[in-house]
């Protein structure tokens, strides 16, 4: 994993589709700081970041969402996520 420095951390954009987006909540679900929440646009559910200032940037918004729909920037830079990248955050208090 790439180092977060303060930088990165400001830099952060998380970007949703709402095209994509079924509101389906997987991303709410993971986002270990709970950051993401479901608006509705046009009376449908759709994912949206109002904060996104405390983000972890761990990518599993983006890694679980099968609609490609979230996407976290800057990209992520190490491998493609591993079956222990996709376990629960409990495994991964690293910060
Ligand atoms: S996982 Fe993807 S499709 Fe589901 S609510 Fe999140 S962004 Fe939308
Ligand atoms: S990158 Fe991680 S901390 Fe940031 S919104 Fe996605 S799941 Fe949450």
């Amino acid at each position: 994993m790439p180092k977060v420095t303060e930088e990165d951390v400001v830099q952060i954009e998380i970007k949703i589709d709402e095209e994509k987006c079924v509101g389906c909540g997987t991303c709410i679900e993971v986002c270990p700081v709970q950051l993401l929440e479901l608006k509705k646009v046009d009376g449908k559910k759709k994912t949206s970041a109002p904060d996104q200032s405390f983000c972890l940037k761990c990518h599993m918004c983006e890694f679980h969402c099968g609609y490609e729909a979230i996407k976290v920037y800057p990209p992520f830079e190490g491998q493609q996520p591993t079956d222990q990248a996709k376990a629960p955050m409990r495994h991964r208090h690293d910060h």
